[in-house]
C-alpha cells in the first residue's frame, strides 16, 4: 500500500511530461483537483496555454505552470528543473509521459528512429536523472511515473523503434524503482505505466468518437492511481477488448519464445499460430 495523501496534497508539485495532451492532461487534471500545483511541459505555446487553462479551471491560475519543453533535449529538462524549484520549491510527482509514435521499419531512415528515442526513451531516462536526485534530497514521500507500453513487453510486428523504445522505459524503470528501495532513507517510489487501448491524439488518426475497445485517458488515470494506491510497480491496464488474463497470456507467451526456444515474435508466426491460439484459451 502507498499512502497517496501524503504526495497528492494540496500544494504538493507535480510535473508532467506529455502533460498538453490525453493521458497527461488527465493526469495533470486529477492532480489539480486534489490542490497539487502542477507543471505541464510539452511542446507548442498555444496547446500549452490551453491545457493550463483547463489545469487552472481545477486548482486556479497560480497553481498551473506550463512550459514548453523538448523532453529529447536534457538542457531544456535541466532549465526546466531549475524553474520548478524556483517557483515552486520541490517535486513530489514526476510523471515521464511524453511519447511518440511516427511510423518505423527496421530499415526506415535515421528520423523516425532517432525521433522516437530521443522522446520515449531518453525523454524518460533524462527526465529522470534531473529530477530524482532534488526529490531525493528533499525527503519527503513522492512518485517518479514513467509512462511504458504493452508494446515495450510483447513487441509486436510494426513499429519496431516504438518497442524499442518502450522496452527500454520497462528496464529503465525497474532498475530504477530498485535503487530507489536501496536509497536509505529515500522515500520515492518508481511505477511503470502500462496503458491498454486509450483514445489520444497518439491513437485517435481522423476518428472522432472514441472506438468501443478503447478506455478514455481519464479512465487510465483512474486506474493508475488506484493501483498506485495498493502499491502496485506494474499498472497493467486493461481496456475495453483486453481484459488482464489475456494481457498475462500474451505476456507469457513472448518470455517463452526464450523459455522454449521459439523463435523470437512466434506468437506472429504461422507456423506457431495454432499453439497460440490454444495456449490464450487455457489449453
Ligand atoms: P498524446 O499524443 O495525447 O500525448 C502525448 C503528448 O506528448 C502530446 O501532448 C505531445 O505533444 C507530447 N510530446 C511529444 N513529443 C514531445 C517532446 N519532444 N517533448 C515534450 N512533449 C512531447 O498521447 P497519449 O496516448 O496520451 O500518450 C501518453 C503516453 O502514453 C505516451 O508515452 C504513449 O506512448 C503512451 N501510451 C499510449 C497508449 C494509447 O493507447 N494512447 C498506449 C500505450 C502507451
Amino acid at each position: 500500500m502507498t499512502d497517496l495523501t501524503d504526495i497528492i496534497k494540496p500544494s504538493n508539485v507535480a510535473v508532467i511530461t506529455g502533460g498538453a495532451s490525453g493521458i497527461g492532461l488527465a493526469a495533470a487534471k486529477h492532480f489539480a483537483t486534489q490542490g497539487m500545483n502542477v507543471v505541464i511541459a510539452d511542446l507548442g505555446a498555444d496547446r500549452l496555454a490551453e491545457a493550463a487553462k483547463a489545469v487552472a479551471a481545477m486548482s486556479g491560475e497560480d497553481r498551473v505552470m506550463a512550459v514548453e519543453t523538448d523532453v529529447s533535449d536534457k538542457a531544456a529538462l535541466q532549465a526546466l528543473e531549475r524553474q520548478v524549484v524556483q517557483r515552486f520549491g520541490k517535486v513530489h510527482v514526476l510523471m515521464n509521459n511524453a511519447g511518440i509514435g511516427p511510423e518505423t521499419s527496421i530499415f526506415s531512415d535515421d528520423s523516425g528512429w532517432d525521433a522516437i528515442l530521443g522522446v520515449n526513451l531518453m525523454g524518460v531516462v533524462n527526465g529522470t536523472r534531473t529530477f530524482g536526485p532534488g526529490m531525493l534530497a528533499h525527503g519527503e514521500p513522492g512518485l517518479i511515473i514513467n509512462t511504458g507500453s504493452k508494446q515495450g513487453i510483447t513487441t509486436p510486428p510494426g513499429n519496431p523503434a516504438y518497442n524499442v523504445s518502450k522496452s527500454g522505459v520497462k528496464v529503465f524503470t525497474e532498475a530504477l524503482e530498485h535503487e530507489l528501495r536501496n536509497t536509505k532513507g529515500g522515500k520515492i517510489s518508481a511505477h511503470l505505466l502500462i496503458p491498454g487501448f486509450v483514445f489520444t491524439g497518439l491513437t485517435k488518426g481522423d476518428r472522432t468518437d472514441k472506438p468501443a475497445a478503447a478506455w478514455t485517458p481519464e479512465q487510465t488515470v483512474d486506474f493508475m492511481i488506484e493501483s498506485i494506491e495498493k502499491g502496485d510497480f506494474y499498472i497493467l491496464c486493461p481496456d475495453n477488448d483486453v481484459a488482464r488474463p489475456v494481457d498475462e497470456r500474451r505476456m507469457a507467451w513472448a518470455i517463452g519464445d526464450i523459455i522454449e526456444n521459439r523463435p523470437p515474435l512466434s506468437r506472429w508466426h504461422p507456423d506457431y499460430a495454432e499453439r497460440f491460439k490454444a495456449f490464450l484459451e487455457g489449453k
